[in-house]
């Protein structure tokens, strides 16, 4: 399988990730990354970009070692209404809009809290894609998840820094592989991302890949091996906002 985009990165601006914008574009044209996602840490991270980091982004060529890149971001759910941490019209302006739980920028809560704040954001026609559920740090209702991914048609992420770094690895590795066997049961649609925090990270797959083959997550499900699936999907997704009412976002997660 050629794996030819990576949706999740992080450059210095982090505050705790090592690489520039050109570094890890370099990194992703020597792997034969095609399309890289910049996605830094939302404003409620400690360390992360201020607001006005996100208004100049459009000085960022288009395309660099000839890889197209996308300057969005990474958000934090805040609460267990699913809000993020980026107003809206950031939300508007940005090519492109992971979210996520992270420790520090989300209270924490029972399962079922957890669970919620994940499918609202999900049913935020503003987000793009749903990062790292595998991460130990919040338990959810994970066969929820990927049901509700391929209902909606929102990717989830099949995240390589969970396998692969050592804290809470084991934990990590479980969950990862409950989520990617309902995914696989669902026929969700999956992003594999590298979450690199530097540039030798940039589209480095193998741990997610392994789970990938574990699991019997098809090829057809993983978007990545093709940048104009991404695209397509992106303008698609946009198209869906028009739509975008929180009165129904509510009525329709009640009947879920
Ligand atoms: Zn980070
Ligand atoms: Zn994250």
């Amino acid at each position: 399988m050629e794996l030819l985009v990576d949706l999740h990165t992080h450059t210095i601006a982090s505050g705790h990730a090592y690489s520039t914008v050109t570094e890890n574009a370099l990194a992703a044209s020597r792997r034969g990354i095609k399309l890289l996602g910049m996605t830094d840490h939302g404003p409620k991270m400690p360390g992360a970009p201020h607001l006005f980091h996100f208004d100049n982004l459009s000085i960022l060529p288009d395309e660099l070692y000839g890889v197209k890149i996308l300057p969005g971001v990474e958000a934090n759910i805040t609460n267990y209404e699913g809000d993020l941490d980026m107003p809206m019209r950031y939300l508007e302006q940005l090519k492109l809009i992971l979210a996520g739980l992270h420790p520090i920028c989300y209270p924490g809560g029972t399962c079922e809290q957890n669970t919620q704040a994940y499918l609202k954001a999900m049913l935020n026609p503003y987000i793009d894609i749903m990062v790292h559920p595998g991460r130990p740090d919040f338990e959810m209702d994970l066969e929820k998840i990927a049901h509700a991914s391929a209902l909606l048609n929102v990717p989830v992420e099949v995240n390589n820094s969970s396998l692969a770094t050592i804290s809470g690895k084991d934990r990590a590795r479980n969950n990862c592989n409950s989520i990617a066997r309902y995914m696989s049961k669902y026929k969700s649609p999956v992003i594999l991302g590298s979450d690199a925090h530097f540039w030798d990270r940039v589209g480095e797959f193998s741990e997610a890949l392994e789970l990938v083959r574990e699991t019997g997550i098809s090829e057809q499900q993983i978007l990545n091996t093709s940048p104009e699936r991404v695209l397509d999907y992106l303008v698609e997704r946009r198209k869906r906002r028009t739509e975008f009412n929180p009165i129904s976002l509510k009525y329709r997660l009640s009947i879920a």
